[in-house]
């Protein structure tokens, strides 16, 4: 059966609003990658009810089925396969309850990360992570990638920050994990499981996050390095301080700071690397903490007296915009996202000069340099068969350093084949278990995060294949 034949089956199988033809399904063709899928349709389900009644049809019929929230990921996560049922969280969007004395805030899966930030003010409590995306990504897709922003140098990264979720798995079964607590010992922890999930396990219809006391007062710095060389001493003085103010340690290359100085309307300025720092602290403290800092600074050899952003939330909406800047000068580009540990930033350093010459693609450097987090952008088309070779040659490369080919990103379509090579045959295989158990038939989010299987249905071999597939680069 053709997918036109297919639409009033699904039609009558929900109770939702069914959005099917190519026009109405442009926008849901594509993520922040430069991947696409052709869906057949896009369900906005009426309540988890409906849902389950979704992925009943979908197990019945035998169709693959992409969770969405803003659709804002970076390695084809939330692309569709050809023929797939895009599920659109966005209008999912309420806050449910926030309860300052346990610190906990319960909420639908669309809700945006800025909105809850701003909802939480009054209450004196925020959740800390804050990706460069915040002004638009869900927090459905910030527990389904283990997002991270700036602020997880001193708070961590999305996952230390889930109490609870309510979901319904590939199976239809609709299952609640964690409880209305701050703490709990009962067994390993589910929640956490289907943390970084990619929507490929089951789909959350409600989140239980928990809140940290949010500062008084939160100021931002832009701290020019003009000396070249200077961006690990500074680095790791600043981090070896006990007693850091510091929430946030971030970094921008000499041309990235360029391209987002375009952007800044005077408050970044370009023809220097940039780090970006955060500072804590409460009103009768500030002018002694900045202070402080300014003198540290100058300890480290920081010549030029930092930018200050009364309010580091501009500071972060502002950064969010380098992909922005770079999606205007440089357009499609080869972006990752990989992390090493600290000690080695150097050599990761020296591996992106050494592709972005051997490749002739040069190379914008920015991300979290407190985390030994690097977002290395290489103006080179991706897709091209030069373009992979080189983004496997980093992934292969941060490996090697001992870190990590997704920080924070996630896998998606684009970095399954080295997922072996990081997590080794055995722990690929335990992967493959769960996904069984949550999703037998495989309908959640097929292509994404899990390795192809070998021939013989066994989990897949350690040696990293890199190879790319899934959704479809554009021609
Ligand atoms: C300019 C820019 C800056 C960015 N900066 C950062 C950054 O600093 N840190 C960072 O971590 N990421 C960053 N990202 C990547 C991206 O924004 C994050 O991965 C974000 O968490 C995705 O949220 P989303 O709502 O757009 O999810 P989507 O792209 O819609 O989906 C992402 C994944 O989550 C799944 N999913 C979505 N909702 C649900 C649900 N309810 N249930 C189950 N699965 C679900 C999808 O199937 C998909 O696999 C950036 C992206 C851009 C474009």
């Amino acid at each position: 059966m053709g997918w036109a034949e297919r639409i009033p089956n699904l039609t009558t199988a929900v109770r939702g609003e069914v959005i099917h033809g190519a026009d109405a399904l442009e926008g849901y063709r594509r993520d922040a990658s430069h991947l696409s899928g052709r869906p057949m349709a896009c369900v906005r389900p009426k309540d988890p009810e409906d849902l389950q009644a979704l992925v009943r049809w979908a197990r019945s019929t035998r169709t693959p089925l992409v969770p969405r929230g803003a659709g804002s990921s970076l390695d084809g996560e939330s692309v569709p396969p050809d023929g797939g049922v895009v599920i659109d969280l966005s209008r999912w969007d309420g806050i449910l309850e926030v309860d300052p004395v346990e610190r906990l805030v319960r909420v639908q899966p669309g809700v945006v990360n800025l909105d809850l930030h701003r909802a939480l003010r009054r209450h004196g409590l925020f959740f800390p992570p804050n990706p460069g995306s915040w002004t638009v990504c869900t927090l459905g897709g910030n527990v389904a990638t283990n997002a991270s922003g700036p602020r997880s140098y001193r708070y961590g990264a999305t996952r230390a920050w889930v109490r609870g979720l309510e979901l319904v798995l590939g199976t239809g079964e609709r299952i609640t994990c964690g409880r209305w607590v701050r703490k709990r010992s009962l067994g390993p922890e589910l929640c956490g499981l289907f943390v970084g999930s990619e929507g490929t396990l089951g789909v959350f219809t409600e989140l239980t996050l928990a809140l940290a006391e949010a500062p008084e007062r939160r100021v931002g710095l832009a701290v020019r390095l003009e000396e070249a060389g200077a961006i690990e001493r500074v680095a790791h003085g600043l981090r070896s301080s006990a007693h850091s103010p510091l929430s946030s340690m971030e970094f921008l290359d000499e041309r990235s700071t360029d391209e987002l100085a375009r952007l800044s309307s005077g408050r970044i300025q370009g023809g220097a690397a940039t780090m970006l720092l955060e500072v804590e602290s409460t009103d009768s403290e500030e002018t002694v903490r900045l202070e402080r800092m300014l003198a540290q600074l100058r300890e480290l050899g920081v010549g030029t007296d930092p930018t200050v952003f009364p309010d580091a939330d501009a500071m972060w909406t502002l950064r969010g915009r380098s992909s922005e800047a770079l999606d205007r000068s440089v357009g499609p580009r080869v972006r990752e996202d990989v992390a090493v540990p600290v000690a080695r930033l150097g050599e990761l350093f020296a591996l992106v000069e050494r592709l972005a010459r051997e490749y002739q693609a040069p190379s914008y450097v920015f991300g979290h340099l407190g985390e030994g987090n690097l977002h290395p952008n290489f103006a080179i088309a991706p897709g091209s068969p030069r373009g992979e070779a080189l983004r496997r040659e980093l992934l292969v490369g941060a490996l090697a350093l001992g870190g990590t080919i997704s920080a924070e990103h996630g896998v998606g379509a684009m970095k399954r084949g080295l997922v072996p090579a990081e997590l080794g045959a055995v722990e690929a295989g335990l992967l493959w278990a769960w996904k069984a158990a949550c999703d037998p038939d495989g309908i959640l989010n097929p292509g994404k995060l899990y390795p192809n299987r070998s021939a013989d249905g066994s989990p897949p071999s350690p040696s990293p294949s890199g190879a790319a597939t899934g959704p479809t680069p554009p021609t």
